[in-house]
């Protein structure tokens, strides 16, 4: 169970959508969280309008698992809100009680990811730490759902991931109050990123108009 220190106020809480891009490039982040620049591809648009059926419903539970979607979520400690494409209640059985268990489940759009690629199980995981300091009890796993593949990732909330989310959340409340975006570097990734116009990513990784008129032209 975590201590339930306010670290953040409620004007600083920042969308638990920004920790995911920030995984994903923290430029890209900067771009949309501090600069405001958002642009659509075929990526988000997707994974957009698969939030959007699931924001609508569509699961028929069983009597032992309930289901609440879109619901809101918001962690002082992190400080972050936002809120959960769904989460089942599963009934079981406490010391001879019967307890609902909270089950974070994220969609998202294409396949699970290799282990070095944790933004989905980060986000996943900020989820559930939001629920557990909501809720006040202890959250061990969730899952991840893939549109493409339709099959869940079983995500277990381990100490290793809890530190991951911890320390993401703690670097973009660092970026986004610094108000700079980091200088771009190329990676495979920019091939799917929203931003890849916007960004320029070959040509921002080059030196800044500044630095070349101090290196070339002072002096003339
Ligand atoms: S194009 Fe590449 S460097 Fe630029 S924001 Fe996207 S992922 Fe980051």
């Amino acid at each position: 169970m975590p201590e339930h220190t306010m670290l953040y106020k409620e004007s600083e809480l920042l969308p638990l959508s920004a920790l995911q891009h920030l995984m994903f490039c923290e430029r890209q982040c900067a771009l949309i969280h501090v600069e405001q620049i958002w642009e659509e591809n075929f990526f988000t648009a997707q994974g957009r309008i698969l939030h959007d059926r699931v924001d609508r419903g569509g699961e028929r539970p069983g009597s032992y698992v309930r289901v609440e979607y879109g619901l809101p979520l918001r962690s002082y400690r992190l400080g972050l809100f936002g809120r959960a494409d769904a989460v089942e209640f599963h009934k079981k059985k406490i010391d001879g009680k019967e307890i609902w268990v909270p089950y974070p489940v994220e969609y998202k759009r294409g396949r699970s990811k290799p282990r070095d690629q944790d933004c989905d199980r980060v986000q996943l995981c900020a989820q559930a730490i939001c629920l557990e300091e909501q809720l006040g009890l202890s959250i061990n796993e969730g899952s991840l759902f893939y549109g493409k593949t339709r099959r869940r990732e079983r995500v277990v909330f381990n100490d290793i991931l809890r530190k991951t989310t911890e320390d993401a959340a703690k670097r973009l409340h660092k970026l986004i109050s610094s108000g700079e975006t980091p200088m771009a570097k190329p990676t495979k990734k920019c091939a799917s990123c929203s931003l890849r116009e916007a960004c320029m990513p070959k040509l921002c990784q080059k030196r800044s108009v500044r630095a070349y008129i101090d290196t070339n032209l002072e002096g003339m």
